[in-house]
């Protein structure tokens, strides 16, 4: 059961027949790794397709091979994509495929024991940061911690521009996610029911990393 993006303050749903198949063959806990990663390739560029439908575009003149025309091309912000790790490293394949001329900027968290508190420990981003349209990408939204934590660091680095992009999101994370960053707009395929008491979304895929990396 998935809730409507309706219930949460700038979110999108990306209901596409398409994104949703491919949705539910990933949650299949028999789907081979070889097969969740192609998914994910695949969902990647059908959800950054439709995050993108709001690019701004200019009109340019080119010369077709018959005459001169007047045509639309992307203009404003370049992009810089930014994957938390490790499990949002497998969105990059697919917007790459979109927008090659995009950047990549990493972000690694962990959450310490003690204090809870998200940590850094590898960020590496690039220095124009503050002239691109940063797209923070990371499968599962759960708790919302990590996703909030990574935007704190992408924004101190010069960011003010900044989306985020998951598969899934839980809506106790959507909350926390927002009450965080109120500007930055979440684009979801699906809000899932809860959170277990580990921290997993139920339904959900499971481990998204261990998934996508075949790593269990
Ligand atoms: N991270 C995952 O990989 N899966 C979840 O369900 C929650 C967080």
């Amino acid at each position: 059961m998935t809730e409507s993006a309706a219930a949460f303050a700038n979110t999108t749903l990306i209901s596409h027949p398409l994104v949703q198949h491919k949705l539910a063959m990933m949650r299949e806990k028999d789907t081979s790794t070889q097969k969740f990663r192609r998914l994910l390739r695949e969902i990647s560029m059908l959800m950054g397709y439709e995050l993108m439908r709001d690019l701004p575009t200019e009109e340019v003149e080119i010369e077709t091979p018959l005459e001169k025309m007047k045509a639309q091309m992307l203009t404003g912000k370049k992009l810089c994509i930014a994957p938390i790790l490790r499990a949002g490293l497998g969105f990059v394949d697919g917007l790459l495929e979109l927008v090659p001329s995009a950047r990549v900027g990493h972000i690694g968290l962990y959450r310490d024991h003690e204090t809870l508190e998200a940590v850094e420990y590898y960020k590496k981003f690039p220095e124009d940061l503050s002239n691109r349209s940063v797209l923070a990408v990371d499968p599962m939204l759960a708790t919302g911690h990590s996703a909030a934590a990574a935007v704190d660091f992408i924004k101190q680095a010069g960011a003010s521009d900044v989306r985020f992009l998951c598969l899934i999101a839980a809506p106790e994370g959507l909350e926390t996610f927002h009450k965080a960053h109120p500007d930055v707009h979440v684009y979801t395929a699906a809000i899932d029911r809860a959170l277990n008491d580990k921290g997993y979304i139920l339904p959900g895929i499971g481990d998204a990393g261990d998934r996508i990396f075949g790593t269990k």
